[in-house]
C-alpha cells in the first residue's frame, strides 16, 4: 500500500507535488476547473501544515520543446483564484529558474513550475532530469492518478529519489478502485460498453476472471451478437473480432462469470438526432437498420438484478448517447444505479472519458460512490495492470537502499 499524508510530517519541508494540471484551456483561460478543484484538499492540507508546496505537472503534448501556448502560467493563476491566495510561478521546472523560485518560498507558500513536457527528459523518464526535479524537494507527493499509467520522470523517476506519498486525491482514487475490483463486496457486476471490442479487449479479458456478472452493451455488444450468429444489419461492429468475442464468452463460462448481452435494441435507419426508431428483439434487427442503443427490456433485466449486487463497476455508455434518443438506456441505468447507491445498497464506481460525459448528461455524476476522471489510467487499472506511478509510491525510495 502506498503511504499517505498521514505518514509524514511536512512542516517546513519542500514538498514536490505531482498534480494533473492538464485542464482544458481556451484563449488563455481555464475552461473547466474540475481537476483543479479536486486538488484543493491536498494543496490546502500541505499549505496549512506549513509545507512549501511545489506543484509539478505536464500540460498537453509539447513533445520536449518550449511551446508558449502550452505554458502552465494561466493554469497557475486559475489555481490561485480557486485556492484564494497567491500562487507563484516559475518559468522552468528544473535548473536555476526553478531553484531560485523554490528558495524564495516561505512555509505554506504554493509555487507552480512550468510544464514538465517542455523537456524531452520527462517522457523519456531520463534519470538526470528526474534527479534535477528531485533536487527541488525533500518529499514527493503524487496526486495525479490520471498520469500514473505513464512511467515518466515526474510520475515515476522522481519518486526513486525522494520519500514518496500518495496525496488525498490519489488516496481516494486508490481506495475506490480497491473497493471496486481489488477486494470488492460480492457479487460484483461490471458494465462494459462503448464503441469497440478492440479497444477494450484486455479489459474484458481481465474482468471475466474477476467479476460475477458482466453486462455488455453499446456497439461492442453488436460484435458479440454477430459472433453468435445474429444478423446485426448495418450496426457498428467488428467482423474480425468474432472469434475473439466467442473466446471471451468461453472464458467467462469457465470462470463462472455470467454474461448479460442485450435482449433487445433500439434501431434506426439513420444515425441522426430525432431519427425514427424502433425497439426490436436481437433476432429481428432489420437488414437496413443500425442498433444504436440497447433496448428497455435489456435495461430492465439488469435493474431487476440490482438488489442482489453489492458492487458495480461501469465503463462505457450503453448507446450512442451523444445523439438523442440513443442516450435513453444509459440514462435509465444511470438513474437506477445512482438511486441504489444513495440508498446505500451498492458501491458504484465509474470511469472513462465518454462514460464521465454520459453520466454528467444523465445528471448523476455526483451520485456514484466514485467517478474517476482519470481516463487512460482508469482503463489500464481495469485491465489489471500495475500502474508505474502507483507502484513506485510503495517501493520507490526504499529501492535505492
Ligand atoms: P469511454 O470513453 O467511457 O471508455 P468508449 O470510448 O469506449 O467509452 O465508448 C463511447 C462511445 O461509444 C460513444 O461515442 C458512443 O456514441 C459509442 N457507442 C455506444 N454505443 C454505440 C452504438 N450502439 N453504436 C454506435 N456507437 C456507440
Ligand atoms: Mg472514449
Amino acid at each position: 500500500m502506498s503511504r499517505t499524508l498521514d505518514d509524514v510530517n511536512v512542516a517546513g519541508q519542500r514538498v514536490l507535488l505531482r498534480a494533473d494540471l492538464n485542464v482544458p484551456v481556451q484563449d488563455g483561460r481555464v475552461a473547466d476547473a474540475t481537476r483543479l478543484e479536486r486538488l484543493m484538499p491536498t494543496i490546502r492540507e500541505l499549505s496549512e501544515k506549513g509545507a512549501k508546496v511545489i506543484v509539478l505537472s505536464h500540460f498537453d503534448r509539447p513533445k520536449g520543446i518550449f511551446v508558449p501556448e502550452l505554458s502552465l502560467k494561466p493554469v497557475a493563476e486559475a489555481l490561485g483564484r480557486i485556492l484564494g491566495k497567491p500562487v507563484a510561478f516559475a518559468a522552468d521546472c528544473v535548473g536555476a529558474e526553478a531553484e531560485n523560485a523554490v528558495a524564495g518560498l516561505n512555509n505554506g507558500d504554493v509555487l507552480v513550475l512550468e510544464n514538465t513536457r517542455f523537456h524531452a527528459g520527462e517522457e523519456a523518464n531520463d534519470p538526470a532530469f528526474a534527479a534535477a526535479l528531485a533536487k527541488l524537494g525533500d518529499i514527493f507527493v503524487n496526486d495525479a492518478f490520471s498520469a500514473a499509467h505513464r512511467a515518466h520522470a515526474s510520475t515515476e523517476g522522481v519518486a526513486k529519489h525522494l520519500p514518496s506519498f500518495a496525496g488525498r486525491l490519489m488516496q481516494a482514487e486508490l481506495h475506490a478502485l480497491e473497493a471496486a475490483l481489488g477486494n470488492p463486496q460480492r457479487p460484483v457486476a461490471a458494465i462494459v460498453a462503448g464503441s469497440k471490442v478492440s479497444t477494450k479487449l484486455e479489459l474484458l479479458n481481465n474482468l471475466v476472471t474477476k467479476v460475477d456478472i458482466l453486462v455488455i452493451g453499446g456497439a461492442m455488444a453488436n460484435t458479440f451478437l454477430a459472433a453468435q450468429g445474429y444478423n446485426v444489419g448495418k450496426s457498428l461492429q467488428e467482423a474480425d473480432l468474432h472469434a475473439t468475442a466467442l473466446e471471451i464468452l468461453k472464458t467467462a463460462a469457465a470462470k463462472g462469470c455470467e454474461i448479460l448481452l442485450p435482449q433487445d435494441v433500439v434501431v434506426a435507419e439513420k444515425f441522426e438526432a430525432g431519427a425514427p426508431t424502433q425497439v426490436v428483439k436481437v433476432n429481428a434487427i432489420p437488414a437496413n437498420a443500425m442498433a444504436l442503443d440497447v433496448g428497455p427490456a435489456t435495461v430492465d433485466a439488469f435493474i431487476k438484478r440490482l438488489p442482489e449486487i453489492k458492487t458495480i463497476i461501469w465503463n462505457g455508455p450503453l448507446g450512442a448517447f451523444e445523439t438523442k434518443p440513443f442516450d435513453a438506456s444509459t440514462n435509465t441505468l444511470a438513474s437506477a444505479i445512482a438511486q441504489a447507491t444513495k440508498e446505500g445498497k451498492v458501491i458504484s464506481v465509474g470511469g472513462g472519458g465518454d462514460t464521465v460525459s454520459a453520466l454528467k448528461l444523465a445528471g448523476v455524476h455526483h451520485d456514484l460512490t466514485y467517478l474517476s476522471s482519470a481516463g487512460g489510467a482508469f482503463l489500464e487499472w481495469m485491465e489489471g495492470k500495475i500502474l508505474p506511478g502507483v507502484e513506485v509510491l510503495s517501493k520507490g525510495f526504499s529501492n535505492l537502499g
